[in-house]
């Protein structure tokens, strides 16, 4: 009988869907059990994952494993090399959770603009007068610059759209004609776009380009005032450099869910900046999106049992040769 592994909790609706076959074996290995994951592992045909970094030792382990499906998009957590070579295909959950950080990314965008932190806290001390300052934002008319079009990106550029914002996108590995058919203006090389824009979104996957691709000097050719939402990677950012960005004034704000080590310490300067709007990683992670991750996974798992495995969620499409 088929085993598959599902390591740490998902939502019972992707259970329930790997349960409704009766010829599958399923264990659930709680987050912090290294051994019995990695017993288990060693005769599992399918593995569900989503935290836990999944090193070359635990793979090589495995001898019978036909799928990693990932309770997530990004697959940085996964040592891919050894999986494809391994021919071992590592599935994603597609635009699953797309909705859920694209709208993290505008909340982030207006909470910052509107200082909510502070007028929230404001209203709370009975300090009603702050109101004579009138200094928050709105995103009416102003410039987004949206970097990765991809899944979340273009999400972002809609709702941006909607808020009446001038969106610019920057995407080198797409047709560009998809950002001028979503009403938006491709720009070739973000640095450029950089002095403009108001607002950057961060919508890339991490490797070794991205890396800090938002460092020192990006943030010094941002306009003054502009607010920077990363919702992406946080090794995407220099923190150090945005943590000075912020402390001179030349940023007004970062929305940030995801930093370059999770969770951050807590003597890290970005958790105690006014301007800051933070979230713990769980851009992806709302009450649906839960959900619609379990069941992809659980049915990702299915198909490639199955032998039928939709190819548009590997990651490794290598591995299905
Ligand atoms: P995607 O693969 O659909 O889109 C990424 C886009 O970035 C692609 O279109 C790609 O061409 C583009 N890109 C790659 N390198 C680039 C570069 N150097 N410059 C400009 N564009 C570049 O991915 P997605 O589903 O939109 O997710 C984007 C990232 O968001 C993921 O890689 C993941 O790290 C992150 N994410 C975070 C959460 C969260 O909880 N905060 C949840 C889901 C995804």
């Amino acid at each position: 009988m088929p085993k598959v592994i599902i390591h740490d909790a998902i939502d019972e609706a992707g259970v329930d869907l790997l349960k409704s076959r009766a010829d599958l074996d399923i264990c659930e290995v709680a987050r912090d059990d290294d051994d019995t994951l990695r017993r288990e592992i060693a005769d599992a045909d399918g593995l569900i994952l989503r935290y836990l970094p999944l090193r070359a030792e635990m793979l090589e382990a495995s001898t019978r494993l036909k799928v990693i499906a990932r309770h997530g998009v990004g697959c940085d957590n996964i040592d891919l090399a050894v999986a494809t070579a391994r021919k071992i295909p590592v599935a994603t959950v597609g635009d699953a959770n797309a909705v859920t950080v694209a709208e993290l990314t505008l909340y982030f965008m207006l909470a910052a603009s509107k200082k909510a932190r502070h007028y929230d806290e404001s209203v709370r001390r009975g300090e009603f007068l702050v109101r004579e300052a009138a200094d928050h934002l709105e995103l009416y008319g102003r410039t987004v610059l949206i970097i990765g079009f991809g899944r979340i990106g273009r999400r972002v550029a809609a709702r941006c759209r909607a808020f009446e914002m001038r969106v610019e996108c920057c995407d080198p590995y797409i047709p560009q004609m998809e950002i001028i058919d979503a009403g938006c203006t491709p720009v070739a090389d973000f640095a450029e776009a950089l002095p403009r824009a108001d607002y950057v979104n961060v919508h890339v996957p991490l490797n070794d380009e991205t890396r800090h691709l938002i460092d020192r000097a990006a943030l010094a050719r941002m306009k003054p005032g502009a607010i920077l939402a990363n919702a992406a990677r946080g090794p995407i950012v220099d923190g150090a450099a945005l943590h000075e960005a912020l402390q001179s004034g030349h940023l007004a704000g970062a929305g940030l869910d995801v930093f370059d080590e999770e969770p951050p310490r807590l003597d890290d300067p970005l958790l105690s900046h006014p301007a800051t709007v933070l979230m713990p990683h769980m851009g992806g992670s709302s009450r649906g999106a839960f959900i619609r991750m379990a069941t992809r996974c659980a049915q990702n798992v299915l198909d490639a049992l199955d032998g039928k495995l939709d190819s548009s969620f590997v990651f490794n499409t290598e591995a299905l040769d």
